[in-house]
């Protein structure tokens, strides 16, 4: 049997790799990738491996998460090293747990790599301190698009000092913005969409849960950082933007409607 490495690709600049994954990359016989894993990365593999896209296109699987995971343990049994390459970090909505899964339940040793996840390259994009102590206490790695209603969101735990990192925030920001307002996020709460993060095609639109609705649609992977740390200039932090800020201590939650 060999060994199966989950391997986290990072947000797009080969810069961006752990050593680890670098070496893995260049020494791999076999990789599977994601779709969100970039051409500059997949560029790092050694020449003479076998590469096989297992990712989605236009939502469209290529692969089911089953064939992917019965792949993995088969190629793990015919190769020493199989490199399971995923954009961002693994275990952050990459599906990992279930790969996990079918690799203990098969016997297959593996190995996680950690690569950057989405949330902290945005970040790093944007210069946003996402736990700036002036604004905020806690951040929320989170989605609107799990389960059947999306409705995954535990809003209980969000508070004018949490910054809420929203992954795969689909194509209608007018709906995002409404679930934000819906959970008693206030209007004039800064929010900043980061697409393609730390790659060539990278933007980034400084805005608000009010102006969300009206934003231009910035091209997929995107994501959003709401909350107060996300004022465009950080000297707006203390005065932006959330709602009797100024009169109510930082750990109040907001409203649910
Ligand atoms: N495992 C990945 C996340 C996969 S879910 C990670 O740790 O980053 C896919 C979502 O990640 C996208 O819909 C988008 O919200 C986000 N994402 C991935 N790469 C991104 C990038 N370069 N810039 C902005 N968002 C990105």
């Amino acid at each position: 049997m060999g060994k199966v490495y989950l391997v986290g690709a990072g947000p797009g600049d080969p810069d961006l790799l752990t050593l680890k994954a670098a070496r893995l990359l260049e020494q791999a016989t076999i990789v599977l990738h994601d779709s969100l894993v970039s051409r500059e990365v997949l560029l790092r593999i050694a020449p003479t491996a076998e590469i096989i896209d297992v990712g989605k296109r236009c939502g469209r699987k290529l692969l089911t998460q089953e064939e992917i995971n019965a792949l993995l343990v088969s190629y793990a049994a015919r190769h020493g090293a199989v490199i399971r390459l995923k954009g961002g970090d693994p275990l952050i909505f990459g599906r990992a747990g279930e790969e996990i899964e079918a690799l203990r339940q098969a016997g297959v040793d593996f190995e996680v790599v950690p690569g950057i996840t989405a949330a902290l390259g945005a970040a790093a994009a944007a210069g946003i301190s996402l736990t700036d102590r002036r604004a905020a206490s806690q951040v929320v790695i989170t989605t609107f698009s799990r389960g059947a209603d999306g409705s995954a969101m535990d809003w209980g735990t969000v508070t004018s000092a949490t910054t809420l990192v929203l992954y795969m925030p689909g194509a209608e920001y007018a709906e995002v913005a409404q679930r934000l307002r819906d959970a008693g996020l206030p209007e004039d709460l800064p929010c900043v969409i980061v697409s393609n993060a730390n790659n060539s095609r990278q933007q980034i639109l400084w805005t608000s849960v009010a102006g969300l609705s009206s934003e231009q649609q910035l091209a997929a992977p995107a994501l959003l950082i709401v909350g107060r740390v996300a004022a465009q200039k950080v000297r707006e932090i203390g005065v932006a933007c959330w709602r009797g800020a100024t009169q109510e201590p930082p750990t109040k939650r907001f409203p649910v409607s």
